[in-house]
């Protein structure tokens, strides 16, 4: 398996074919849902239906943030474990506001940002210890659509038919 730090591993602990709690190595919010197919004996109100009327057991839960519980049962399936680099962590949880080098918050930081497909970057100094470097950022949706109303396209029949008139 290759190691990728960005990957989300989880750890499902079971008890008697229940599930008890679920573990993962990331603080991203990530919610679970429990689906059991195996629903003799439970109670009305445990049953959900899907919309096709497929009747399952099962329940919602958010995981709990773990990360050495995660490695340790990783480890275990002799798994390596991707190292989660703490400074960039800390970086990400701080929104970016301090330098990676000297700690401080003097940091200025550069408005363009090169894009490339999916990833983005942009140049960031810090004003107390002189270091620069590249926040980097992620696509992940647009916002505030200022949408122009669509010509509608003509069929090239439709043009033709327009030509010969
Ligand atoms: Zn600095």
């Amino acid at each position: 398996m290759a190691l990728n730090a960005n990957e989300i591993r989880l750890v499902i602990h079971l008890e008697g074919g229940l599930v008890q709690a679920v573990y993962s190595n990331s603080s991203a919010p990530v919610w679970v849902a429990i689906q059991d197919f195996d629903i003799e004996g439970a109670d009305g109100d445990e049953i959900a239906t899907l919309d096709d009327g497929t009747e399952f057991v099962g329940h919602i839960e958010a995981t709990l943030h773990n990360d050495s519980h995660v490695a340790d049962v990783f480890a275990a399936f002799d798994e390596e474990y991707p190292v989660i680099d703490k400074q960039q962590e800390n970086y990400v949880a701080r929104d970016g506001q301090f330098c990676p080098n000297c700690g401080g918050n003097n940091i200025q930081a550069n408005v363009g940002i090169e894009a490339d497909g999916l990833s983005a970057w942009g140049r960031v100094g810090c004003s107390d210890c002189e270091s620069t470097w590249m926040d980097q950022y992620r696509l992940v949706g647009f916002d505030n659509l200022e949408a122009t109303p669509l010509n509608a396209i003509s069929s090239v029949a439709e043009i033709f038919a327009h030509e010969l008139s």
